[in-house]
């Protein structure tokens, strides 16, 4: 089936660097909490283009020897999110192609909501696909473009998608990188310093990616706009007028790392406040503040300053889980949390305990965490949530399930509570997550998780509300 909805990634580019594919390595290290499915990197030196990709972690597929291999300047990443149903290879990023465009590789983090439509009207036009990714789409409206650049196919194809993207393009002289016109997905730019008084350019979903290489943060890519990077130096250009901005709010509730920026705002004081704000708002009595790490840990540090209450883990998280083939038995329930988390009966045995994450979806890993805490000792478990209740899907590219499976669409607060077993439950409302965000003046986000309120026309929503899975 066409993959419409599982698109949470990170992209980076890289250009005019001798070390390309080290760097685009790197940051891709940097950034893997975006996706953990598959990798890739495409490299190019000026008439070639290379490209390494493959199922699992960035550091299981790239070996000094595949490494080695991608010589060039410039290079384009990509981590793609781990995905049940569609998760062949064939969907790895970046996608390569030779085209009457010349050699061209492409990746991108985001939804394009009229990805299904256009690739129908395409293979009417007798297009052959290879993927189910929205990705190809966009090779495919390049190479149908009767512009002589790549540049000029690239911004003819884009003003054809609706919806969120975050695009790193590759061809044999040049990197090409757009955000589409609401910014749904984060972009950075950056600049590094090179001998000679020259300077490499790189592009990333988030700045953590820059710290580790030694770029400069210089600004976000714009929303609506296009950075060439070429023989001919660095030129930016609005290949679309700028459309109300959307930037998605999820990407500081949960999906960002604490010490990136995104949307040119840091994560961790954002992260921080929507904690605070729930303690003002949603006081309790209670001995501790526990975070479910690590989603919920930065929320609980502005928690328990807030309420002076003291912080502490006592859910110990183990970072080396990957796909695991043992089969638990009935024996051991609630297996798979297990594995990832084991509660600290020290420290909460006895214990009125303020539990802290970041999101309820479903809300069964929420249960089996509130049990694994009473389970420890604890007397009193008082869930906090660091964002309003999640309502409805995203089409732009956060993989949230259908309305019918997401709790709170269904089930008043109380019910909510009940079912995750907590003595008491409260989510940041949404004034507050926008206060957190400063964006109650600006309207710069989108909430439509929270409300449901879309920031654009969604062609066919009931089909796609229908059809929408996961794994
Ligand atoms: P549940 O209670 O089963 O709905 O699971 C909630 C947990 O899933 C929280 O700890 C969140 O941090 C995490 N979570 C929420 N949204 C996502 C997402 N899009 N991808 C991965 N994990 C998520």
């Amino acid at each position: 089936m066409f993959d419409k909805f599982h698109e949470e990634c990170a992209v980076v580019a890289i250009h005019g660097h001798p070390d390309a594919a080290n760097l685009a390595y790197l940051s891709l290290y940097a950034m893997q909490h975006r996706g953990q499915e598959s990798a890739g990197l495409a490299v190019a030196g000026g008439k070639e283009v290379i490209c390494h990709k493959a199922m699992g972690h960035v550091a299981d597929i790239f070996t000094p020897e595949s490494l080695g291999r991608l010589h060039g300047d410039h290079a384009i990443g990509h981590t793609r999110y781990s995905t049940a149903g569609d998760s062949a290879q064939l969907n790895a990023q970046p996608f390569l192609v030779k085209c009457n465009k010349g050699r061209i590789a492409i990746a991108h983090n985001g939804n394009i909501t009229n990805a299904a439509e256009l690739r129908d009207d395409l293979e009417r036009g007798g297009a052959i696909f290879q993927a189910t990714s929205d990705t190809e789409v966009v090779l495919h409206l390049m190479a149908h473009s009767r512009e002589r650049t790549v540049a000029g196919a690239l911004r003819e194809a884009l003003l054809q998608l609706e919806g969120a993207y975050s695009i790193v393009l590759l061809a044999e002289d040049r990197i090409i990188v757009a955000r589409d016109p609401h910014g749904f997905r984060p972009l950075a730019m950056g600049q590094m310093e090179l001998s000679g008084g020259r300077s490499a350019y790189v592009f990333a979903s988030e700045t953590c990616a820059f710290d580790l290489i030694g770029a400069v943060y210089l600004n976000d890519v714009e929303p609506g706009e296009m950075v060439i990077a070429g023989p001919e130096g660095v030129t930016r250009e609005r290949f679309s007028p700028r459309r109300n901005s959307a930037h998605c709010v999820f990407e500081h509730v949960y999906f960002a790392r604490p010490d990136s920026l995104v949307f040119g705002q840091p994560v961790q004081p954002a992260r921080e406040k929507m904690g605070r704000f729930l303690a003002r708002r949603h006081p309790v009595e209670a001995d501790v503040v526990v975070p479910v790490p690590d989603s919920g840990v930065t929320a609980a540090i502005g928690y328990a300053d807030e309420s002076g209450l003291p912080f502490r883990q006592a859910l110990i998280r183990n970072h080396y889980v990957g796909r695991t083939f043992i089969e638990p038995s009935q024996a051991i329930r609630d297996f798979g949390v297990k594995l990832k988390l084991n509660a600290v009966r020290h420290v909460l045995e006895g214990k009125r305990v303020v539990l802290v994450d970041d999101s309820i979806v479903r809300g069964t890993t929420s249960r089996k965490i509130v049990r694994m805490v009473r389970h420890a000792g604890a007397r009193e478990v008082h869930l906090r949530i660091s964002c309003p209740p999640t309502m409805s899907p995203c089409f732009y590219g956060v993989d949230t399930p259908t309305k019918s499976e997401l709790i709170a669409a269904n089930h008043t607060l109380d019910e909510i509570r009940r079912f995750v077993e907590a003595d008491s439950l409260a989510y940041l409302s949404l004034h507050d997550l926008r206060e957190a965000v400063d964006d109650n003046e600006r309207h710069d986000y989108c909430y439509a998780c929270y409300t449901g309120d879309y920031p654009t026309d969604l062609v066919h929503i009931d089909e796609m509300l229908s059809s929408r899975k996961r794994p």
